[in-house]
Order: structure tokens, then sequence, then C-alpha cells
């Protein structure tokens, strides 16, 4: 059992790649009601880094579609396309530091990294970037700079954190994983100029304070990735909630990507009953008769389940 932080402050960080769905709704009751359950603060934080995938209008539907779940945040929402001077600079400390590094390789180049390694070619994919333009193997050696990434291996060894690197989930427990072996020297800014998820959120999560972090299972392995990420800027680490994902009628994560609807909320009656599928996936009783009172129930609910935890 961890210790309720002082002053709570949660977020919910949808990207703006389309409108909630009923897998999206399920992160933004659950932080919501943890942040409220915490007396704490409840902010919205408008992902919208990777540019080509967002759609124009979806921050606002999205903040509408909260609205109209009674989903109030407590200050107006960031947006992370007006932060690019603060992932500039957390960007540039880590190059200062020796721990980031400019990256030549296109896909091409690094598939054929392995294979030159002997690693056969279907076993290239998901593997972690195998260091070709580490500063200690030469660098760029000439070749035009695209993306930039962290040199993971050197911030666990100069910070001394342990190999696995564990950490604790509210919802899931003990987790674990040797970042350097899994996911390697991952990518801070993109070749496309973008900014990197883990890079953007860290930089936010600490900028607005957040001490708690409740968000779907489909990021949980993203973690390791940000504590270090988080050690090597001197940022503090929030605590963690992953929660269930809804899936699809074959089993597979409802999400964007694989066609899920967005949440029609015409009307407080689908507004509750969007509310109320949602808490179910996180096992809250059923809700009452409005959507103000469902709420209120479901805080107290939240509170006993989880604030101690
Ligand atoms: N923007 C991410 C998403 O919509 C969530 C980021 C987070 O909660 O850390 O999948």
């Amino acid at each position: 059992m961890s210790a309720t932080p002082a002053g709570y402050r949660g977020r919910f960080a949808p990207s703006p790649t389309g409108r909630l769905h009923a897998g999206s709704l399920v992160a933004a009751l659950a932080s919501w009601l943890d942040a409220r359950a915490h007396g704490g603060a409840w902010l919205v934080r408008i992902e919208d880094v990777d540019r080509p995938r967002c759609v124009p209008g979806a921050d606002h539907a999205i903040l509408a579609q909260l609205a109209a779940c009674g989903l109030s945040a407590d200050e107006p929402p960031w947006w992370q396309s007006q932060r690019e001077a603060a992932y500039a600079a957390a960007l540039q400390r880590l190059v200062e530091a020796g721990w980031a590094y400019p990256c030549a390789c296109t896909r091409q180049d690094i598939e054929a990294a392995w294979a030159a390694r002997g690693v056969p070619r279907e076993r290239h994919r998901g593997r972690p970037y195998p260091g070709t333009c580490r500063p200690e193997h030469g660098g760029l050696r000439g070749r035009a700079p695209r993306a930039w990434r962290l040199h993971a291996g050197r911030v666990i060894r100069a910070l001394g954190l342990p190999v696995p690197l564990v950490w604790h989930d509210r919802r899931l427990g003990t987790q674990a994983q040797d970042v350097e072996a899994a996911v390697g020297d991952f990518v801070l800014r993109r070749a496309d100029g973008l900014w990197a998820y883990q890079l953007a959120v860290v930089v936010d999560d600490a900028a607005q304070g957040i001490t708690d972090v409740v968000r779907g299972e489909d990021l949980a392995d993203n973690t390791p990735r940000q504590i270090v990420l988080q050690r090597a800027l001197g940022l503090p680490t929030p605590r963690y909630l992953h929660t269930p994902l809804v899936c699809g009628d074959h089993g597979e994560k409802l999400s964007k990507q694989n066609g899920a609807q967005p949440l029609e909320l015409r009307d407080a009656h689908a507004a509750l009953d969007a509310l109320a599928a949602a808490a179910a996936v996180l096992g809250l009783p059923g809700p009452a008769a409005t959507r103000d009172a469902s709420l209120h129930g479901w805080i107290a609910a939240w509170r006993q389940r989880w604030a101690a935890r």
C-alpha cells in the first residue's frame, strides 16, 4: 500500500485522432473518479503531437463529450502542440548530458544492421534499435541526422537504475521490464520532426505536477520507458494505475484503429448509458437515476476500492 500523495493531481490525456469511444471513456472516467475520490484536481491534456494522425475538430469534440458526461476539469486544457519549446529544452538537456544522440538510420538500415548480425529477417521486427549511430560507434559518420534517440543503456548505468526496472501499478501490482533489452534506444524526436509521445508525456506530466497517472492498460508497457526518462531529466515519477481495456466482439482491444465507434452522446440518457458501460468495465455498481447521482455513487465506490491502493 502506498500513501495518498499530498496535493493529488490527475489527468486524462487523449490523442485527438477521433472522438471518444467506449474504451477511451473508461480511462477518462477512471482518472476523473480517482481524482475526485482523492479530493484532488483533474486535468485534461490534448495530446496532439502526432499531427498527421490528428483529426481536425476532434479535440473540441472530445471536450464536449467529457462535458456531456459530467467529467469536469479543474483547469483549462493544455494542447501539446503548444508545448514544443519545453520538449526541445528537455531534449537539449539530454543531449548535453550525453544521453541522447542523433540517428541517421532508416528502417531499412536497421533491418540491414540486424541481418549483418545474423538475425533472421522475420525476427527483426520489434527488436530494439541496434545502436548503429551511438556516439561510441562513431555517431552519424557524415550521414544526415533523422531521429533523436535516448541512449537508454548509458542512462540506466549512469543513474544506477535497476535491471530489470521494477515499478508498481496500483491495479496490476509489481511490474518489471529490462528497458535496454526490450525497447533499447527509443525515439525522442521522430525523423519527421514530430516529438515522440514518450518525451512529451513525461515533460508535461511533470510540468502539470501530475501525481497520479490513470490510463488504459495498453499503455502499461510504456511506463518503464517513461520512468527512465523521468530519472534522466530529474523529474518525479507519478503513481500509476492502468485500467482494464474494453474488448471488441473478437476479444481484440477496442480502438479507433480497429473501428471502434465514437460515442454519440445526444442526450442525458445516452451519456448515462455510456458512463454506466464504462463503470461496469471498472467493476463499479450500476447507475443511479441521474448522471450526477451515478457519478456521486461511483466516487464513493471508487474511494472504497482504490483510495488506499
Ligand atoms: N495520448 C495517449 C492516448 O490517447 C495517452 C497518454 C497517456 O495517458 O499517457 O493513447
